[in-house]
């Protein structure tokens, strides 16, 4: 049996699957992730994403920061690809109980998923910090400088930057998923990011999939293994 057929029989026979992802999902829709070679580690930056994108960075440098976060971070024209797709409809057929992302692209609801654990946050909330009135993400893209409420504060993309701390609750929940879950497919993550990267520690069943691009310090844990790109991977699952 091949790897695709391999993946096709242990959906076949789960029933309480849960997806666990990151910035590699997201690539084949044009946004580019942190560390593959075409990765935003590689490119010309006065410093790493992590640096550019951390909450001290915010505070001491929200002019800079907020150029790199819109041309960088904010790809409001990127559409779902395959594996966003495929995944909402495992969820509509009764088979995905959840989609746990570390991603904060939105695209995973965009394609009709409904059970979206979003870790790190969403670019499509913003808030101002001083009165907390909600922006779109589109009032972030076309505001100049620092965006500004009509009260003076500045308004905060609601995404959790380096430094800051997850929501408990969310991860509670997460791990809720996991331990519960009968099949757990990881995919386009590095699985370097803490504490999101530990979640699939609480998996103990049999049927742990990964599909990444470049090996994950997960590899030899897994029961399928396939690399390469996980839109072509998922794309081929009848549902
Ligand atoms: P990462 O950049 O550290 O790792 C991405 C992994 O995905 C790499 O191992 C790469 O080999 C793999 N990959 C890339 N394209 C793939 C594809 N088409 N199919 C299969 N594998 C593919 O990303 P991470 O582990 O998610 O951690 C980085 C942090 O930055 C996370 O918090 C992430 O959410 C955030 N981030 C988010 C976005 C987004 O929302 N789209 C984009 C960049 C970074």
């Amino acid at each position: 049996m091949n790897e695709s057929e391999r993946l096709q029989r242990m959906i076949d026979e789960s029933g309480r699957i849960v997806f666990f992802g990151g910035a590699g999902v997201s690539t084949e829709s044009g946004i580019p992730d942190f560390r593959s070679v075409d990765g935003l580690y590689r490119q010309r930056y006065p410093y790493p994403p992590e640096v550019m994108i951390s909450h001290s960075f915010f505070v001491e440098h929200p002019a800079e920061f907020f150029d790199f976060y819109r041309a960088k971070m904010l790809c409001l024209d990127a559409r779902p690809n395959a594996a966003h797709q495929k995944l909402a409809e495992l969820e509509r057929a009764g088979k995905l109980c959840a989609v746990i992302t570390q991603n904060i692209d939105g695209l995973h609801t965009q394609a009709g998923s409904r059970r979206v654990l979003e870790l790190h946050g969403s670019v499509h909330r913003n808030y101002c910090m001083s009165c907390r009135k909600a922006y779109d993400a589109r009032f972030i893209l076309e505001s100049e400088g620092v965006p500004r409420c009509r009260c003076g504060g500045i308004v905060k993309p609601d995404v959790v930057l380096y430094e800051e701390s997850l929501d408990s609750g969310l991860l509670e929940r997460a791990v809720e998923y996991i331990e519960q879950a009968d099949m757990l497919i990881v995919g386009g993550t590095s699985l370097v990011v803490y504490p999101a990267a530990g979640l699939i520690d609480y998996y103990r069943g049999k049927r742990l999939v990964l599909i990444n691009r470049d090996p994950t310090p997960a590899d030899g844990r897994a029961d399928l293994l396939i690399s390469g790109n996980i839109g072509a991977a998922l794309g081929r699952v009848r549902v």
